[in-house]
């Protein structure tokens, strides 16, 4: 089943890449597995993916204690400081960074371990109560300004979740102004080249708005069984 949702997910977004002369190869696929056991995982290597997405900190290093360095993690959920420990360990990438304290951890962390992060700053483009990240332009500046002067954070984009609805247009508004935002930073002087933006329900949106990291979940893998508990994994 995976195979061929992964197929057929592949074949929307060539599609998309295709109509704005877009390379495929632009957009990263991040295969989210929250909820999703490791066998899970490995069948879904077998079927050839490589970027896998979670989104609680002590579920990801679960994960990573078993399958290592056999896949690229990124860590894509809100993120408490005492557990910025374990995001660090597994993840190449955080998706979720929205405060100076976050970033001031996710450093020392990453100094301790002799590491350079990568982060991506979090956006909340709907101004939904109910989402994380920063909502102002000059939030967003200053936040990118404190970041590059991190020696062990490499700052390298945008992260975004557009609200649950069936209007394209809410959601197409939600991308678009990330990617205005990413310009902006980069008028500024920074070198920002990810955003990571577009899930099940608007992935094809993202693309067409300039996506580089897709985070899919269930159109790989089906519903999640959110009685499971994670330490069952
Ligand atoms: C769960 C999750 C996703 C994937 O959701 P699907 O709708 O299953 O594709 C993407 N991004 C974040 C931050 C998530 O928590």
């Amino acid at each position: 089943m995976i195979a061929e949702n992964l197929a057929r997910i592949r074949n929307n977004i060539a599609i998309r890449c295709d109509k704005l002369s877009r390379s495929p190869d632009e957009v990263r696929l991040i295969a989210v597995t929250k909820y999703f056991g490791v066998d899970t995982i490995e069948e879904a290597v077998s079927a050839g993916l490589t970027d896998f997405g979670e989104n609680k900190a002590q579920e990801l290093n679960l994960k990573f204690e078993k399958l290592a360095n056999k896949v690229t993690w990124h860590f894509i959920g809100t993120l408490q400081k005492n557990k910025v420990k374990y995001a660090v360990k597994a993840a190449e990438f955080i998706h979720s960074v929205d405060s100076y304290e976050l970033a001031d951890e996710i450093n020392l962390r990453a100094a301790k371990l002799n590491k350079v992060q990568k982060i991506l700053l979090e956006v909340n483009t709907s101004s939904e109560e109910s989402k994380s990240g920063l909502i102002t332009e000059e939030d967003v500046l200053k936040l990118t300004e404190y970041c590059f002067k991190k020696e062990n954070i490499n700052l390298i984009g945008l992260m975004t979740m557009a609200p649950f609805t069936e209007n394209e247009k809410t959601i197409r508004n939600c991308f678009s102004s990330l990617r205005v935002m990413k310009e902006i930073l980069n008028k500024n002087g920074f070198n920002l080249t990810e955003l990571s933006m577009g899930m099940t329900n608007d992935y094809e949106i993202a693309v067409e708005e300039g996506a580089t990291m897709l985070r899919i979940g269930s159109a790989i893998f089906g519903e999640r069984n959110y009685s499971k508990d994670w330490r069952e994994i």
